[in-house]
């Protein structure tokens, strides 16, 4: 192993690295930085250095219990939004695969295999039966 490898794992050890506040952290800064470029507002281009500076000293940061108290409270507000964010992204993905709709009586979503005709289904979430054409 190169002497550069070893300081660094040296220099990682007792860090937590990146969570998920890092991760919205550098994409709020990202958000910052364009609205500057958009509006040349210096507000704004301090706001995305605060966010990256922030993100990267959490990321650095030994005081382990305070920066997983932080993710925490970060998920407890905006992990619903983050999940809502993924689920749409792979409906997305795989629009052209699957149907998606929302279960009539509950709201859930489910899926169908494309061009599968119309089929009798059944909610899993809440044992709703009625028939959709995919
Ligand atoms: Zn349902």
């Amino acid at each position: 192993m190169g002497r550069f490898q070893q300081s660094l794992i040296r220099f990682m050890a007792g860090r937590r690295g990146q969570d998920q506040l890092c991760i919205a952290l550098f994409a709020v800064g990202l958000v910052f930085w364009l609205l500057s470029v958009i509006f040349g507002s210096f507000v704004f281009s301090l706001l995305s250095v605060a966010a990256w500076g922030y993100g990267i000293f959490r990321g650095f940061s030994r005081n382990i219990p305070a920066r997983e108290r932080e993710n925490q409270w970060f998920l407890k507000r905006f992990g619903g939004i983050i999940t809502k964010v993924k689920q749409a992204y792979v409906r997305f993905k795989n629009r052209k695969i699957y149907l998606y709709y929302r279960c009539p009586q509950c709201k859930s979503w489910l899926k169908l295999p494309r061009n599968i005709g119309e089929k009798n289904v059944t909610c899993g979430h809440c044992g709703a039966n009625f028939n959709k054409k995919a």
